[in-house]
């Protein structure tokens, strides 16, 4: 059949079907590259695995010229344009790995118009040379992906991407399509207004993952809780494992290894060999389970990641709506299941405390901090508190943890006053900062020797929580916490009372508890074995 004429929709399709030999586009993909082929600015915000590269390659190859893909995985150019070019797209990169004579190649081609993609580093167009390239070729747009690199907040911000605030003066005409997977209607506007994107349109998907199932539960005995997750529900499945540090990562890796599992360790302090085989092997061999820092899984495409599990608690909750996401791609049940403790959070307000950067950063991460674990310590539905934190109205989905095993709540009054009285008490003691733990103590009346030694065995307090073990009352040091109704601060996680507090003492508001449950284990939406 002839082709269809160029620019009219049917030209889109008629690429979809010849070149990536697919029948139909996907959610908004098809209104995506009309508009970008008209010529339009387009922001493309769509959860990953949504389809987000036809749009701007379709319209790449539709429109005249070469398109200019912004990238920052430098490690998966290779990869990307090895794809392409198996469909019989002419794509080729610019980037620091290149030898000299690879690069002028990838030149010429572009000048002469042999191109239909050509992949760059962000840092590429920081070389007046490279600009100079580009302003002699033709190019039919620029496709900034990854685009949430450009927000301050996310924790892949690179300064790089500033840069490309300038495409649209050097090139005014040339439409823009940035593309990213993660950001709130805040970032939204943040990542238009950085980028210069003020005239372009929103195309903003659900982000609703269905096929993955959210679980959260508190760290008793975090390997155990999770060697139990991968022996009973997902024996032989791939994933991925979260950890904060390097250190945790090694740790837990070798006890999976030791424990029969195929694990393997990535993070930024392996050296590149290292990292690259982990990764490949994680990529091709079935069954591998990744133990991780967030340096890993930016624009790894594996589709059959059956689980992503944390260890320690995400600093925001787009990292872990982005970290999630990662299980499941092929649309096949998979499961984000995350273990957190109370330790995690002294740590993350010690980070935030240590950070650099003035007192409105610091406010703006421990927001970060405390919308995660309000997450965690949500008696609702997962996705719909998730989704509501992307602007999103949900239903209870039937497939989370609070859904399946909902969990009941108990009126926490009493306890939270004898919590909070404990550490009243203890903030007029000058010379000695205390932790949850021997607030706990004391509450459950425990003669520990750190007890013994500050004479907390003789304090009106002693011993009133026996009631309640340790578990429960770490719950509710959460709780409350989630509840903005304590506060735990400096380098030992002393904790604080809140100007809410004093309603609580005051007897002027009731608090609400959701019970610690013994183990909490929901049950599988089937499928994943
Ligand atoms: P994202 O970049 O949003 O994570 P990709 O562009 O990598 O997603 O697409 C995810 C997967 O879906 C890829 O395997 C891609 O080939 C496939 N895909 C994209 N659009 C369609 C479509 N219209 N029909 C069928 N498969 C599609
Ligand atoms: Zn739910």
């Amino acid at each position: 059949s002839t082709p269809a004429p160029v620019g009219s929709p049917d030209a889109a399709h008629e690429v979809l079907q010849r070149v990536f030999g697919y029948d139909s586009f996907r959610g908004d993909q098809q209104e995506i590259i009309s508009h970008v082929v008209a010529g339009g600015d387009a922001l493309v915000l769509m959860p990953t695995g949504g389809g987000k590269s036809l749009c701007y390659q379709i319209p790449a190859l539709v429109r005249d010229g070469v398109g200019v893909v912004i990238s920052p995985l430098i490690a998966l150019m290779q990869d990307q344009v090895d794809t392409l070019n198996a469909l019989g797209v002419r794509a080729g990169f610019l980037n620091s790995t290149q030898m000299p004579h690879e690069r002028q190649e990838v030149e010429k081609a572009f000048l002469s118009g042999e191109l239909d993609l050509l992949y760059l580093a962000p840092e590429r167009l920081r070389v007046e040379a490279t600009v100079r390239l580009l302003d002699r070729g033709k190019i039919s747009l620029f496709a900034i992906d990854e685009a949430h690199c450009v927000a301050q907040w996310g924790h892949d911000f690179r300064p790089d991407y500033l840069a490309l605030s300038e495409l649209h003066e050097r090139w005014p005409d040339i439409p823009r399509v940035a593309l990213t997977a993660t950001a709130t209607p805040a970032t939204h506007d943040e990542i238009a207004g950085r980028l210069n994107l003020v005239d372009a349109k929103h195309f903003v998907a659900s982000f609703d993952r269905p096929n993955i199932q959210y679980r959260i539960e508190g760290k008793q005995d975090p390997k155990k809780q999770l060697l139990r997750l991968l022996r009973e529900e997902h024996p032989d499945d791939a994933g991925i494992v979260y950890c904060l540090s390097r250190a945790s990562v090694e740790k837990t890796a070798e006890f999976l290894v030791q424990s029969g599992i195929t694990a393997l360790p990535y993070h930024a302090g392996l050296d590149a060999r290292t990292r690259a085989e982990n990764q490949s092997r994680f990529l091709r061999e079935d069954g591998v389970v990744m133990v991780a820092t967030i340096a890993f899984g930016m624009g790894i495409d594996k589709p059959d990641v059956r689980f992503v599990a944390h260890l320690d608690l995400p600093k925001s909750v787009e990292g872990y709506y982005q970290e999630t996401g990662r299980a499941g791609r092929d649309g096949l049940p998979s499961t984000a299941w995350l273990a957190y403790g109370l330790q995690d959070v002294v740590q993350q307000r010690k980070m935030i405390d240590g950070s650099e950067g003035d007192q409105a950063h610091r406010r703006r991460l421990s927001a970060h901090v405390d919308a995660m674990l309000a997450l965690c310590e949500t008696v609702e539905c997962r996705r719909v508190q998730l989704l509501a934190y992307f602007g999103e109205k949900g239903a209870p989905c039937g497939n989370c943890d609070t859904c399946l095993a909902p969990p009941a709540s108990w009126d926490g009054t009493i306890a939270a006053q004898k919590l909070l009285s404990t550490v009243f008490r203890l903030a007029k003691e000058r010379r000695q900062k205390f932790g949850a733990g021997q607030v706990i103590d004391i509450l459950r009346g425990k003669k520990t020797a750190n007890v013994i030694k500050f004479d907390h065995d003789t304090l009106s307090v002693f011993g009133v929580g026996a009631d309640l073990d340790d578990n429960a009352w770490r719950g509710v040091v959460r709780q409350l916490l989630a509840q903005g109704l304590l506060a735990v601060e400096g380098e030992y996680g002393t904790l604080a009372l809140t100007e809410a507090s004093g309603e609580v003492l005051g007897q002027r508001r009731e608090v609400m508890l959701r019970r610690e449950p013994e183990r909490t284990r929901a049950k599988s939406s089937g499928g994943s074995g």
